[in-house]
C-alpha cells in the first residue's frame, strides 16, 4: 500500500507506522528519522538541517524531497511504503503527487491521527526514544521496565532535544500553520481517512488496519465498478444512435433542419472556411519559406551545373594561346607546302621571265654556231657557184 500519515508531533505516526510496515512488508520512512540521521552522521546534509530542526522549524523543502525522492527509488519501496512525517507542507504534497504520477503509483490513503492538543504536550513531553532501536516509550503513559533501558535491546533511553517543551510548543505552531491545512488538500482528492489516536495502541492499530482494509475494498470495488459504467455508457451512446437513425429515416429530406442542428452545421461551415482562408493566406508564406529554402539547393546545383562550363571557359582560354601555337606550329609545314606550291607557279613564271632573255640568249649563243653552220652550209653552194663563176670568168 502507498500511505501518507498525517497528524501532529506526539500524535504516534511513528508508533503505528512501525507496526504497519511489519504487517504489510513495507518501509516506514520517516523524514524526522532520515534527518536525525544525517545529523547525527554530521554529514553536510544534516549540518543544513541541524539549525531548523533543534529550533523545531521545518527543514528546507529542497533537502527534505532530495531525501524522499532517494528513498522512494530504492527496491524495497517498490510495492509501497509508509511516509511518517512527510509532506509537511502543500508543497511537499504536490511535489509528492507529481513524483507518484511519474512512476505510476499513485497515493491510495492519507491517514490523520487525531489526538487532542493536551494529549499531545504530554506525548511529546513524556517521549523517550531507544538510541538503539528507535522504540519509543513515555515516561506518564508507556515507560520502560527499567527506567532508562530499552526493553527490547537493552539500548540507552533519551529525550530528544526537539522534545523539549520550549522547542515543542514551535513544532506544534508549525504543525497547525503548515501541516494541518494537507487534511484539506487529501479530503478534496478524496484520499483522507481519519483515526481517532488516543487510547491503547493495539486499539489504534486495529482502528488503523480497519480503515486501510475499507479503502482496500473500496479500490476493488471501484475496480470493478469501472467495467460496469462502461458497459453502460455504450449501452446508452448505442440507443441514443439507433434512435437518431431513425428518426432520419421517418423525417422528409425537404424537411427543414431545426436552428439548433443548423447552428453546428454553420459553426462547422464557418470554420471550413477559415481553415481554407488560413491555407490561402499562409500558401505563399509557405511557397516563400519552400523556396527559400530551396533557393540555396537551387543556387548550389546551378552553380555546379555551371562550374563545369565555366571551368571549360576558363580552361579553354587557357588553353587557346598554347593550342594556337600548336596549331600554328603543326600547321606552319603545310602552310609552308600550301604557300609554296601557290607561290610556285607565279615563282616559275618570274623565274622564266628573269630566265628567258638568259635563256634567249643561250639559246642564240648556242643556236649562233649552228645557225652559223646553216647560213654556211646554205651559202656554200651559193659561194661555190659564185666562186666557179668568178672562175669562169677569169
Ligand atoms: P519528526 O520526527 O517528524 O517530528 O521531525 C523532526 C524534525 O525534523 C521536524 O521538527 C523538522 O524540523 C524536521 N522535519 C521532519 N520532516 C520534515 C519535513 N517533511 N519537512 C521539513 N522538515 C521536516
Amino acid at each position: 500500500m502507498r500511505i501518507v500519515l498525517l497528524g501532529a508531533p506526539g500524535s504516534g505516526k511513528g508508533t503505528q507506522g512501525k507496526q504497519l510496515s511489519e504487517k504489510y512488508h513495507i518501509p516506514q520512512i520517516s523524514t524526522g528519522d532520515l534527518l536525525r540521521a544525517a545529523v547525527a552522521a554530521q554529514s553536510p546534509l544534516g549540518l543544513q538541517a541541524r539549525a531548523a530542526m533543534d529550533a523545531g522549524q521545518l527543514v528546507s523543502d529542497d533537502i527534505v524531497l532530495g531525501m524522499i525522492e532517494e528513498r522512494l527509488a530504492q527496491s524495497d519501496a517498490r510495492n509501497g511504503f509508509i511516509l511518517d512525517g512527510f509532506p509537511r507542507n502543500i508543497a511537499q504534497a504536490e511535489a509528492l503527487d507529481a513524483l507518484l504520477a511519474r512512476i505510476g503509483k499513485p497515493l491510495q490513503v492519507s491517514l490523520l491521527m487525531d489526538v487532542d492538543f493536551d494529549l499531545l504536550m504530554q506525548r511529546l513531553t513524556g517521549r523517550r526514544t531507544c538510541e538503539s532501536c528507535s522504540r519509543v516509550f513515555n515516561i506518564y503513559t508507556s515507560p520502560s521496565k527499567i527506567d532508562g533501558r530499552c526493553d527490547s535491546c537493552g539500548g540507552n533511553l533519551r529525550h530528544r532535544a526537539d522534545d523539549r517543551e520550549e522547542t515543542i510548543e514551535n513544532r506544534l505552531k508549525v504543525y497547525e500553520a503548515q501541516t494541518a491545512p494537507l487534511t484539506e488538500y487529501y479530503k478534496n482528492r478524496s484520499k483522507l481517512k481519519t483515526v481517532e489516536a488516543t487510547g491503547e495502541i493495539a486499539d489504534i492499530f486495529n482502528g488503523v488496519c480497519g480503515l486501510l482494509n475499507a479503502v482496500r475494498k473500496e479500490e476493488l470495488q471501484r475496480a470493478k465498478e469501472v467495467p460496469a459504467d462502461v458497459e453502460a455508457i455504450a449501452a446508452a451512446v448505442t440507443k441514443k444512435l439507433s434512435a437518431a437513425k431513425e428518426e432520419k429515416t421517418m423525417s422528409k429530406p425537404a424537411k427543414k433542419k431545426s436552428a439548433a442542428k443548423r447552428k453546428p452545421a454553420a459553426k462547422k461551415k464557418v470554420v471550413a472556411k477559415k481553415k481554407v482562408a488560413a491555407k490561402k493566406k499562409a500558401a505563399p508564406k509557405r511557397k516563400a519559406a519552400a523556396k527559400k529554402k530551396a533557393a540555396p539547393k537551387k543556387k548550389v546545383a546551378a552553380k555546379k551545373k555551371a562550374a563545369p562550363k565555366k571551368k571549360k571557359a576558363a580552361a579553354k582560354k587557357k588553353a587557346a594561346p598554347k593550342r594556337k601555337a600548336a596549331a600554328k606550329k603543326k600547321a606552319a609545314p603545310k602552310r609552308k607546302a600550301a604557300a609554296k606550291k601557290k607561290a610556285a607557279p607565279k615563282r616559275k613564271a618570274a623565274a622564266k621571265k628573269k630566265a628567258a632573255p638568259k635563256r634567249k640568249a643561250a639559246a642564240k649563243k648556242k643556236a649562233a654556231p649552228k645557225r652559223k653552220a646553216a647560213a654556211k652550209k646554205k651559202a656554200a653552194p651559193k659561194r661555190k657557184a659564185a666562186k666557179k663563176k668568178s672562175a669562169k670568168k677569169k
